[in-house]
């Protein structure tokens, strides 16, 4: 094993998607030494290349809402956040506006309307004349709930139309996931983070304190050793390893698990530039959601309804191709919707296949862990991108506070948001939390 001269930092952070990269960057301004660790050829590599990157705020806890709001305001001036330049140019957020549809009186919209009353986020309820009016390319016929093409009742005729829809103006996305997190790199380097590419974790070194485990550093695939008093695991769909590898898998009550999913391109309707007035548009009733792409073309996501087979796989899995089977069935899906696109051909197979790193309940988990001075941002189940900043600030008052002295698991840390003054419950993110039953279980970006 070798081990440079002077290598101990004051926290590694395994992982430098857009949340380890966050996480980095909100350690260093708080004045840490940090080391970012990455297998991968660069930042944002890992699942952040393949997100869809939507920032919406529809969901079905305080605090999830809490975050996701605060999240936008991240994005909403990017480069005022990082304070530093990027030679590969910014992140873009892209302000499209959202629509939730509204099948049925009673849904998931009635979690969420109360929730953004409470904390002022604007929206306007949209009747089934009005969704009409706004997205005249939108069928508002009821199809589901969601069913496949080789089930009869796919074909059905639609039963009625929806009751309306949830808007909110101030959703979006972001125009280039990976780039983002390569600008959170630049900002925690310009105060003096470290980066390190093609660096596997492979191993932990620990301590005996005070009669409890204590981690004090890393080992890489090479047999370097590095030092350091804090170890952040945001390894992505490899968490769990990386947990067994320190050996807190077994004494954390939500456990992580990775999960195949694929999003799709398909040409957008001939009669609409969407790229340039389309809205992200979450479609529960068929069981999809999309959102504008530039060249007018549509991003169409599932939201993993009951009919479809969930894909658990292990981490370094070849994940093949994008399946047959999932474009036609999400193409004809999204063509009930909006009938003029048109099904595209098999052929045109177009769109991305990756991983989800997803937790028990589809919350991540944000917390301390039975090792101490080990942290996990983990379990961010294909919805978290849009709370990187977020996440990289909550983990590091976390992280200080814990290594200050603070009982977390007694007195879940409470914070103020940054930007927007929320509330933000850490124990909503907690390992060893009860499955989260408000959870919708499910994804929409
Ligand atoms: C298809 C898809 C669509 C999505 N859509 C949305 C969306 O619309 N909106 C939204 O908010 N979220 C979305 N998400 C979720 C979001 O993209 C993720 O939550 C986020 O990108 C996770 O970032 P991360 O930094 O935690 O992980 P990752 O980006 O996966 O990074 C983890 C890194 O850890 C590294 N690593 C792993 N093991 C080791 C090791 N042992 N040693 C060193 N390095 C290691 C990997 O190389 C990788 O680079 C989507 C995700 C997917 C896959």
């Amino acid at each position: 094993m070798t081990q440079r001269p002077g290598e101990r930092f004051d926290a590694i952070i395994i992982g430098a998607g857009v949340i380890g990269a966050a996480v980095a960057y909100e350690l260093t301004r708080r004045g840490w030494r940090t080391l970012s660790l990455d297998r991968g050829p660069a930042a944002g590599f890992g699942s952040t290349s393949a997100s869809s990157a939507i920032v919406r705020f529809t969901y079905s806890t305080p605090t999830g809402v809490a975050a996701s709001w605060e999240g936008m305001h991240y994005w909403r001036d990017w480069p005022s956040y990082l304070g530093v330049d990027d030679e590969l140019g910014f992140a873009r957020f892209v302000r499209c506006g959202m629509v939730s549809l509204i099948a049925r009186p009673e849904g998931h919209h009635e979690r969420v309307i109360p929730i953004w009353d409470d904390f002022d986020i604007p929206y306007e309820f949209w009747d089934a004349d009005t969704l009409r009016e706004r997205l005249p390319y939108v069928d508002v016929g009821v199809f589901g709930p969601a069913s496949r093409p080789d089930r009869p009742d796919f074909w059905n005729e639609p039963q009625g139309v929806h009751v309306g829809a949830l808007y909110s103006p101030d959703a979006g996305y972001v125009d280039d996931p990976q780039l983002a997190a390569h600008n959170l790199q630049r900002a925690a380097e310009s105060n003096g983070g470290v980066f390190r590419f093609r660096s596997e974790v492979v191993a932990f070194a620990t301590e005996t304190v005070d009669g409890g485990r204590r981690v004090t550093g890393v080992r890489l695939a090479d047999g370097t050793e590095i030092e350091a008093g804090v170890v952040v695991n945001v390894a992505g769909p490899h968490s769990a390893h990386v947990n067994q590898l320190a050996g807190v898998f077994d004494s954390m009550n939500i456990k992580t698990t990775p999960l195949r999913h694929e999003t799709y391109h398909v040409p957008g309707p001939p009669d609409v530039d969407y790229s340039a007035v389309g809205m992200n548009v979450a479609d529960d009733d068929n069981g999809i959601y999309f959102r504008p792409q530039t060249g007018n073309h549509l991003l169409v996501g599932t939201t993993d309804p009951p009919c479809d087979v969930q894909e658990v796989v292990g981490p370094d899995d070849d994940l093949g191709e994008l399946s047959a089977d999932g474009w036609e069935t999400n193409t004809l899906r999204i063509n009930k919707r909006i009938p003029s696109l048109g099904v595209p051909l098999p052929h045109e197979k177009k769109g991305v296949v990756d991983r989800y790193d997803r937790s028990d309940d589809w919350i991540p988990i944000y917390d301390r862990t039975d090792l101490d001075g080990f942290y996990v941002a983990i379990g961010t189940s294909g919805n978290q991108f849009k709370n990187a900043g977020v996440a990289g600030h909550l983990m590091a008052e976390l992280i200080e506070a814990v290594e200050g002295g603070h009982d977390h698991d007694a007195a879940p840390l409470q914070l103020t948001a940054r930007f927007t003054g929320l509330p933000l419950d850490l124990g909503t993110f907690s390992r060893n939390r009860e499955i989260n039953t408000a959870s919708s279980m499910t994804v929409h970006g």
